[in-house]
């Protein structure tokens, strides 16, 4: 591949498409530290998908809580925005229905109106 994906974290909602913060249990590797005998660190990490590629970003500890709110709020707004999507198909549905019923009894007038002896 070409273009090499830089890993930004997102600083706007408008800047999140999907995904969200998520802990990971780590081990850093060092022989010494408390991971090796089994006691992981907890990172933050801001998963998203682009392109169909999962991208993984750690997020410092000062900007978990930053991030976290953006991302709730990039969920929530997509989460209002398919529902938004889903009442304009209900209301186009029933404006459909409306017209189908309009012209039913427009064709329905005229014929009643063409059998009405003059
Ligand atoms: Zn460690």
């Amino acid at each position: 591949m070409k273009t090499k994906s830089v890993k930004v974290l997102p600083k706007t909602t408008d800047e999140i498409a999907n995904g969200g913060v998520y802990i990971q249990r780590v081990r850093c590797g060092k022989a010494n530290c408390k991971c090796a005998r089994g006691e992981t660190h907890t990172g933050y990490y801001f998963f998203t998908r682009r392109n169909g590629k999962l991208i993984k970003t750690y997020i410092r500890k000062a900007d978990v809580d930053a991030l976290t709110e953006i991302a709730k709020q990039a969920s929530f707004n997509r989460a209002q925005k398919r529902l938004s999507a889903k009442e304009s198909n209900k209301l186009i549905r029933r404006l459909r229905e409306s017209i189908r019923d309009y012209e039913t009894m427009t064709k329905l007038h005229k014929e009643n109106y063409k059998n009405e002896p003059s």
